[in-house]
């Protein structure tokens, strides 16, 4: 055994816990009793002990220093294990352990908070959260910029800078756009109620059509859905309101990107550091080019308004047209998840704004929730009427997720560069769209970006992808073309 075999081994160990441990966290979002919190804190807790024993094993340094890549998957694995190694010797084991039980609590007091409209119940475990992942933070920043520090774990090479200044970029051809489309007369709405047990079919239709494997992964409901798992083991999550369905649905193609991505690297990979995806800005590219550029498209909404029609009978929406401005109705709703295209990014905005104050200490917990009405009132241009539709709505902070926001805007931004590629490739898209046949564009997905998982750092891996420089520029192009012309 070379100290390169030696250190592939004991990483592959290291994968095969860290899966455990994801799927005890898919468990407590899905299926857990609700009174099993407390003992899965400190299930969640020992494991991640155990996890960063092995993470900080002092034989990984002298490994990584004797080791030689064998080829160029063997350089990237070596790249990832560096940057994971650094990134967890730098954090206390005592940290790591109390950053997994409080999150594990804080998540579950969010839930009920949320539920209950109850800010103050949620503010306690908030404060402990934000004042942990700032000392975390510290710890990995080395006297840098403490969101940035941060930020890495999603998105490794990202600032908060660099993102600030292409949200700046972004904002004022987003709110003219936004202007624009809000000043012609709002589409008629889909109206009626769609019992649960008919939606989950769709959904389940929707996953197979995209491409999702049921062979190796489930769909399960949740309040936040979401997609847990790598290679032979992907699961999602959706969920369902019975007056609007195309919660379910579009929350379903999003986490069948996310599935895809991870179902699709190859198989030489599995449980290697290139066996997953490479950040969460690439992941949300295709979890978005699958819900927006793909599945919100004209071409596709006609083939989902003959879906509904055949399970639900006659809509109040008599064609696929109406059915189509439905489906990309542009409104300032209070909800993150449920928003458009052009609000979307707006959302993402304000939360980046403020988590990045929140970990600089130039915000505190405490004040979080007048700041983001302030802040909403003015982007949005109507009050949040309740905690449930503002600061409680999502569960990433209760998770100590700072950091992760700004992912979602740039998963955006590199859907509209693949779309752009994929587009000037597939000449017969829209006559694929229509029929339901996603198997070119996804196998186009999958041959240029997901099956490479993380053997390129994330902005190359657009890159390569695309045949050109990412930036902003195609999304907006595309946003304008399309919200224009509806
Ligand atoms: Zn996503």
């Amino acid at each position: 055994m070379t100290a390169f075999d030696d250190l592939m081994a004991h990483a592959r160990e290291t994968a095969a816990l860290d899966n455990v441990m994801t799927r005890l966290g898919w468990d407590q979002r899905t299926m857990m009793p609700h009174g099993a919190a407390h003992l899965r804190s400190e299930e969640l807790a020992a494991l991640e002990t155990v996890l960063h024993d092995r993470r900080t094993d002092p034989r990984i340094g002298d490994w990584l220093e004797a080791a030689e890549a064998p080829d160029a998957a063997g350089q990237a694995a070596l790249r990832e294990l560096r940057r994971s190694y650094a990134r967890n010797t730098r954090v206390p084991a005592r940290l790591a352990a109390e950053l997994a039980r409080v999150t594990a609590m804080g998540q579950e007091i969010w839930s009920q908070a949320r539920r209950d409209d109850d800010v103050a119940a949620f503010l306690p475990v908030l404060r402990q959260v934000v004042a942990l992942r700032r000392e975390e933070a510290a710890a990995l920043a080395n006297g840098g910029d403490l969101y940035d520090a941060l930020m890495q774990d999603y998105e490794p090479g990202a600032s908060g800078a660099e993102t600030a200044a292409m949200f700046d970029r972004m904002r004022p051809r987003l709110v003219a756009l936004r202007e624009a489309t809000l000043a012609r007369p709002a589409p008629e709405p889909l109206r009626g109620t769609f019992p649960q047990d008919a939606q989950l079919r769709i959904a389940r239709k929707l996953a197979e059509t995209f491409g999702y494997d049921f062979a190796h992964g489930r769909l399960d409901l949740t309040v936040h859905p979401f997609c847990a798992g790598h290679g032979e083991d992907v699961r999602i999550t959706t969920r369902v309101v019975e007056t609007e369905p195309f919660n379910c649905f579009y929350s379903t193609v999003h986490e069948v990107g996310h599935a895809a991505y991870e179902q699709g690297v190859d198989a030489a990979h599995a449980l290697s550091p290139l066996g997953r995806g490479v950040s969460m800005g690439v992941h949300e590219s295709q979890s978005r080019i699958y819900e927006n550029q793909l599945g919100r498209s004209r071409a596709f909404t006609g083939w989902l308004f003959d879906q509904m029609h055949a399970e639900f009978g006659p809509l109040n929406l008599h064609d696929a047209d109406a059915f189509y401005r439905a489906v990309n109705r542009v409104h300032a709703g209070y909800i993150r998840t449920e928003a458009d295209e052009i609000h979307y990014n707006l959302h993402i905005m304000l939360r980046f704004d403020l988590e990045r104050d929140l970990l600089r200490g130039e915000l505190e917990a405490d004040d979080l929730e007048d700041a983001w009405n302030t802040r909403f009132e003015a982007d949005f241009g109507t009050p949040v009427d309740r905690p449930a539709n503002g600061i409680l709505q999502d569960v990433h902070w209760s998770a100590g997720l700072f950091g992760y926001f700004p992912t979602y805007t740039l998963g955006n931004v590199y859907a509209g560069c693949l779309f752009k590629a994929m587009q000037a490739d597939l000449p017969e898209l829209d006559a694929d769209l229509a029929r339901g046949d996603l198997s070119a564009p996804t196998g186009w997905l999958r041959e240029r970006l997901q099956r490479f998982g993380a053997l390129r750092e994330p902005r190359a891996t657009i890159e390569a992808a695309c045949g050109f420089t990412p930036d902003e520029g195609p999304l907006l192009d595309y946003l304008e073309a399309k919200f224009g012309a509806l």
